[in-house]
């Protein structure tokens, strides 16, 4: 399902745009640069944009000081478009503001997406949202500012250009970006792989406790709330966690669990060839892509994990009557 901008903001005098809770460098990165394009191509339009926030690495993107982090009161907007969100809950405190618009639209590639605005561009195969909101755009009018939002979202989602989700098209996408005079190598250097010694000595705790299950062919790892507290941690400190695990030698699985609420854990998990975690997140009522996807659960962590094993085995299952069929 194509998407064509200029059709879509034929008329409209107020834009609001948002993403989902939890902003990773997708959402943010996609999300400013529409912004960012917007403001600069349709200055006539009054844009306006909606984040939980942006995690300190992000906001060396232009707008960063322009994001809304909270409502006012206001009319409704003409438009509302909502990136790199599977679903209307996953738009967090913004979700009133989509609901209220005159019109709605989606611009995302979670395969859990069940098209839920008057507009949707929706491309589960598509590296990342920024890659999705760069096909939208006028190339020739791309500016240094938008194409370092879009390189962001790109370089974040496909791992530095390393999942399975990279295409040739990202690729061209990413070249046509850095030929914007961006600095790339800064971009991912700054917002993927440095980390604050916080964020170094939390990835270090939950290494060092991560445990191998299911035959070892899955390792999860824990961070409680107390955790939390004791590193003066903030969520977006965890993000990568979950990445490292991932690389651990003869394992398909990595799940993490945060402790958010006594009893309730939001999930990560990531997947290296053949389990499809978006089938395991949304039995769980979450969402996200075949290699990585996340859902929130309550319970004890053992039974959490429990739980999860059940549906890993489940799949194991599956995949153990296809081979021997073939
Ligand atoms: P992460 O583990 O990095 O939080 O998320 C991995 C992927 O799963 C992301 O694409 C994210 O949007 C999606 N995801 C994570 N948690 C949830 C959730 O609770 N609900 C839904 N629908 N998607 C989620
Ligand atoms: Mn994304």
């Amino acid at each position: 399902m194509n998407m064509v901008l200029t059709d879509l903001l034929n008329g409209k005098k107020r834009v609001a745009l948002g993403g989902h809770v939890r902003p990773d460098g997708d959402c943010v990165g996609s999300t400013l640069g529409l912004y960012l394009y917007l403001k600069e191509q349709y200055p006539e339009i009054e844009t306006e944009v909606y984040l939980e926030g942006v995690p300190k690495a992000f906001q060396i993107l232009c707008g960063t000081e322009e994001v809304k982090t909270e409502i006012h009161p206001c009319k409704p907007y003409d438009l509302f478009i909502c990136l790199d969100c599977g679903d209307i809950k996953r738009l967090g405190f913004a979700s009133v503001l989509f609901e209220q618009a005159e019109e709605t639209a989606c611009i995302d590639h979670h395969i859990s997406n069940e098209a839920f605005a008057d507009s949707n561009y929706i491309v589960p195969d598509a590296s990342s949202t920024a890659e999705l909101v760069f096909t939208l755009l006028d190339k020739g009018k791309i500016s240094k500012a938008c194409a370092e939002a879009l390189y962001m979202g790109i370089a974040h989602d496909t791992g530095v250009f390393q999942y399975s989700c990279t295409s040739p098209e990202t690729m061209e996408a990413a070249a046509e970006l850095l030929r914007k005079g961006i600095d790339g190598n800064a971009i991912i250097d700054k917002t993927y792989y440095e980390k604050t010694y916080v964020q170094n000595q939390i990835l270090g705790k939950a290494l060092l406790e991560s445990m191998l299950i299911l035959d070892k062919r899955c390792i999860v790892s824990v961070v409680t709330r107390k955790d939390m507290e004791f590193f003066r941690a903030v969520p977006s400190d965890l993000e990568g966690i979950v990445s490292q695990l991932r690389q651990t030698k003869g394992c398909e699985v990595a799940i993490f669990l945060h402790e958010t609420e006594l009893h309730t854990f939001k999930v990560s998990l990531r997947s290296k060839e053949w389990v499809d975690v978006s089938r395991i997140a949304r039995y769980f009522g979450g969402g996200g892509h075949v290699r990585a996807a996340g859902c929130i659960l309550k319970g004890t962590a053992h039974d959490v994990i429990n739980n999860i094993s059940r549906q890993i085995l489940h799949q194991l299952g599956q995949k153990k009557g296809q081979d021997e069929k073939a």
